[in-house]
């Protein structure tokens, strides 16, 4: 019997987090090589605020890139209140979109604003007319469990003020998000692995595990199922199938940062996920579907061609390692995984 395969063309993380310095330097060559392109977010510290800022994370990224991998890195910068025209077109050439960080919310984000602060409004519009895409964490004060929920109204306020600006709810992890994408045809999304593939119960079901432990946090298994059935395409989401993309939310923290008392949020799974995720796709038939939520709706969302990458997965076991470099502990680290990224033609 022939082994079960899947062949992905040009695979695309929009969603993750490479850090700097040393982590980056590790954390980059891994996205190089199992993606045609990824996306860096911007919640660096201190941020990326400035035209120069942007200038110098590209250097830092693209020398950490193997000229062999044929990879393309795509970048963003930190949204601030009043952004003026001027800024915006001076960066415009080297970034996808902007990423409006809620304050407080998630790592990094003490430089964020709340989306009632004066001048979100201004910055918005500005990015409408010159159709830079709005990147949004998507968390409202309140109950850690609803606070993606909460934010709701603010995502349906944008979409109607701003019916030309592209709005991707980063990392949706709440089945009532869903909806938004079926209301406004300007609101896209990006969904992680762990999202449509957990549960809280991962994070508290038995011992807690900080590994599990993202922001937004895991939620209900309706949650996690409805997200599934949705980049899939089945059980009447068939209608945003179009508008999910891959972003797997990859955010790298050491060891010690992990397993202490005030666990950061965040994990790295980059190097895992399209064997992750091919197991549910492939076992429900829907591979060609598959491709589009790893690749093409991106490519048609953001109007980017990347760079032209094969990589073959097949239904051989893989262990994921215990650590990624000295001090970085994978998601799942020390499962089996079910599918394997066999060949990569780059
Ligand atoms: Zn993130």
């Amino acid at each position: 019997m022939s082994v079960e395969k899947i062949t992905l063309e040009d695979p695309l993380d929009m969603h993750c987090h490479w850090r700097q310095g040393a982590m980056l330097n590790k954390m980059v060559p891994l996205s190089a090589k199992i993606f045609a392109g990824a996306m860096g977010m911007p919640n660096t510290n201190p941020p990326i605020f400035s035209l120069e800022d942007i200038l110098e994370y590209k250097r830092a990224v693209e020398a950490a890139i193997h000229f062999e991998d044929n990879f393309q890195p795509y970048y963003t910068a930190y949204f601030q209140p009043n952004m003026s025209k001027e800024y915006l077109k001076a960066i415009k050439p080297h970034i996808l979109s902007i990423k409006f960080y809620p304050k407080g919310k998630t790592h990094n984000s003490e430089y964020g604003c709340s989306p009632h602060d004066p001048g979100v409004l201004e910055s918005l519009s500005n990015m409408e007319e010159l159709e830079i895409p709005a990147s949004v964490h998507g968390e409202a004060d309140g109950f850690c469990m609803r606070r993606e929920y909460l934010f709701g109204s603010i995502y349906e306020q944008w979409a109607t003020m701003f019916p030309k600006l592209k709005i991707i709810m980063e990392h949706i992890s709440d089945r009532r998000t869903l909806q938004l994408l079926v209301k406004f045809p300007n609101i896209f999304a990006t969904v992680t692995p762990q999202h449509a593939l957990f549960n809280l119960d991962a994070v508290l079901g038995g011992k807690l595990n900080p590994h599990m432990f993202w922001m937004p946090i895991l939620k209900e298994p309706e949650d996690q199922e409805a997200i599934l059935n949705a980049i899939m395409g089945i059980n009447g989401l068939a209608c945003v199938k179009h508008k999910l993309m891959l972003g797997t939310d990859s955010a790298p923290h050491p060891v010690d940062q992990k397993e202490c008392a005030c666990g950061c949020a965040g994990v790295f799974n980059a190097s895992i996920t399209l064997q992750l995720l091919a197991k549910p796709f492939f076992d429900s038939g829907k591979v060609e579907q598959y491709k589009m939520f790893t690749s093409g709706n991106a490519k048609e969302i953001y109007g980017i061609t990347p760079p032209k990458k094969t990589v073959v997965l097949e239904r051989v076991p893989s262990v994921v390692p215990d650590r990624v470099g000295v001090t970085v502990v994978p998601m799942l680290a020390g499962h089996t995984l079910e599918w394997s990224i066999t060949e990569i033609r780059a």
